[in-house]
């Protein structure tokens, strides 16, 4: 069967895939599977009125009714949904991708993103074209909504609030003019001394580009330094992600925080940490060394998520600052992350760079192969690799240095291949032997 949805939801350039014609299809699509009430919010991207009026005409077509929250991160909108008795939610963004990107996102009535099954019964909706039109009494009505402020107070709600503004730390944000804009400044604000970068909502990004890499976040890392703030914190354009700072000024890649993170919440509750085999044996053996244990599955944060909800995970997450904090809700939450972080630091009465330091230190080497048959290579692979294999997501190898991750792109004809190791050259030379035994696969195939 045709797929429409990637691993977050449907993606593409406004007005070349992502048109308002495609928009009021997969509505159409979205309204007959959920039949009820429908939130919907937006980032701050340009194209976002004409996907989401797009959407809107369509969900009421079916006879939904639709809240329409305006521009909200996408973890507020599905806290929102978890919390109340909404049948479900749509989110259009395009998350962390370049301003001419958008997309559209589909929650589940439990505030997760729609599991995979569900996501394939509106699919074949869409390509079948079967659609449910209301009679002209029962078409849906539109209402405006607020979700902001319930978002905000819940997300303060997880956390010791006076714990963290007894250290009055000074933090500065970079909201890179995404939509966490509207809530992040207000959380923090209500915790710490607060100095905002690109807090203006503005779907030309002027500020920096959505996906908070080290490149991108250069001006939040000197203004950490100049102001002798505590740390400094970026987020995505839906602010489902967030990514740190230390008071030096240095960027702190996600698979750091997540261990830290982690090994806090495995110290206060034990119990299992889930994440995604292509994550850092630093979070592993970090949650080790607290007395938990490591679960991996899938990539993807919807996978990761629903294994959490399934085994009762204390905490889990990715390595690219998605953090899911089960408490509160089962998706990545840049506004939680936040003020965790916060309490960790407080908690500790540590630098964050000090908490840090106490993560191993691993090295990963990232290379990829060309690959037209990328199923048939992975099935040669797999009967020429020996040793401790995992397969939970393409092939993962553990060799007495380190690990091999050999993972079929979802999207390109791609074959990739990650190689970790404590020692940079074992990395390198674990890498270049498994992309040279792909590569021939890959020829003979
Ligand atoms: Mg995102």
């Amino acid at each position: 069967m045709q797929k429409l949805f990637g691993t977050n939801g449907v993606r593409g350039i406004s007005n070349e895939s992502m048109t308002p014609e495609m928009a009021l299809r997969l509505g159409k699509a979205i309204g007959t599977y959920f039949q009820g009430n429908i939130v919907i919010a937006t980032d701050t991207r340009t194209s976002n009125e004409m996907l989401k009026d797009s959407v809107i005409s369509a969900l009421i077509s079916t006879g939904c009714n639709v809240f329409d929250a305006g521009i909200a991160p996408s973890p507020a909108l599905q806290y929102y949904v978890k919390e109340s008795d909404a049948d479900g939610g749509v989110i259009i963004t395009a998350s962390h991708n370049p301003p001419e990107f958008n997309g559209i996102k589909v929650v589940d009535g439990d505030g997760a993103e729609l599991a995979r099954e569900k996501e394939e019964e509106i699919e074949k909706l869409y390509f079948e074209e079967k659609f449910r039109a209301a009679a002209w009494n029962e078409i849906g009505k539109v209402y405006d909504m607020d979700v902001l402020d319930f978002y905000i107070e819940g997300v303060l709600s997880k956390v010791d609030v006076d714990k963290i503004k007894e250290k009055k730390f000074k933090v500065v944000l970079d909201c890179g003019n995404g939509a966490g804009c509207y809530t992040m400044p207000y959380i923090m604000q209500q915790v710490a001394d607060v100095i905002t970068l690109n807090a203006q909502p503005d779907g030309n990004f002027p500020g920096r580009n959505p996906e908070p890499t080290p490149e991108n976040i250069e001006a939040l890392m000197k203004m950490v330094r100049e102001c002798k703030a505590d740390v400094g914190i970026a987020y995505d354009g839906d602010a489902d992600r967030a990514i740190f700072v230390d008071e030096n000024g240095n960027y702190i890649y996600g698979d750091k925080t997540l261990a830290i993170m982690a090994g806090y919440m495995v110290e206060k509750k034990g119990g299992s940490i889930v994440t995604p085999v292509s994550t850092s044996s630093c979070v592993e053996e970090y949650v080790k060394s607290k007395g938990g244990d490591v679960i991996y599955t899938k990539v993807g944060a919807p996978i990761v998520a629903r294994k959490m909800m399934e085994i009762g995970a204390t905490f889990g997450g990715e390595e690219n600052g998605g953090l899911i904090f089960p408490e509160h809700q089962y998706c990545r939450d840049g506004g939680m992350a936040s003020v965790a972080i916060l309490e960790l630091m407080a908690s500790r009465d540590m630098k964050i760079s000090e908490i840090v330091g106490e993560v191993p230190l691993y090295h990963l080497t990232k290379t990829k192969v060309k690959c037209e048959n990328k199923e048939e290579v992975m099935k040669r692979m797999l009967e020429r690799v020996e040793g401790r294999i995992d397969t939970t997501d393409g092939i993962k190898i553990y060799t007495e240095d380190g690990w091999v991750l050999i993972r079929p792109s979802g999207t390109e004809p791609i074959i990739r291949v990650y190689a970790e190791s404590k020692d940079a050259s074992k990395a390198r030379e674990m890498a270049e032997k498994f992309r040279k035994m792909v590569e021939m696969e890959a020829g003979r195939a």
